[in-house]
């Protein structure tokens, strides 16, 4: 990957970064704004509504919050853009579109097929 490459990734992390700490901050704000005074039976349902928008930030995104971390800690540490598998580096492509990806796409078919894969059952005694 040539330096060009490498800014370009770099700004796709961290502009997504950015994105997801802007709305989780924007969540947090709106929830002090809710609970610095003694709230109404409407503001009940917001809040409850920002709730859900929390747990639904806390299963779908910091997982990927985390991956963006990693991916950025791997560029200050020059592995960035290698399969974490095979070593090998991860296509351009790929990248791209999974820039905080943890693995080429063989290792992640590879993956993908053995999580899918029903486990074996011990016989039944
Ligand atoms: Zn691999």
């Amino acid at each position: 990957m040539d330096e060009k490459d490498g800014a370009h990734l770099k700004d796709l992390l961290l502009r997504r970064r950015r994105e997801m700490l802007d709305r989780l901050q924007g969540l947090e704000t709106d929830w002090q704004a809710l609970s610095a005074h003694d709230i109404e039976r409407e503001e009940e349902a917001q809040k409850a509504d920002l709730y859900s928008l929390f747990d639904q930030f806390e299963e779908q995104e910091s997982q990927e919050l985390a991956d963006i971390e990693a991916a950025l800690a791997k560029m200050v540490f020059g592995d960035y853009g290698l399969c974490e598998k095979c070593q090998e580096p991860v296509g351009r492509q790929r990248l791209e579109l999974l820039p905080a990806t943890h693995f080429c796409r063989k290792c992640a078919e590879e993956l993908e097929e053995k999580l899918q894969k029903p486990p074996v059952l011990p016989p039944t005694v």
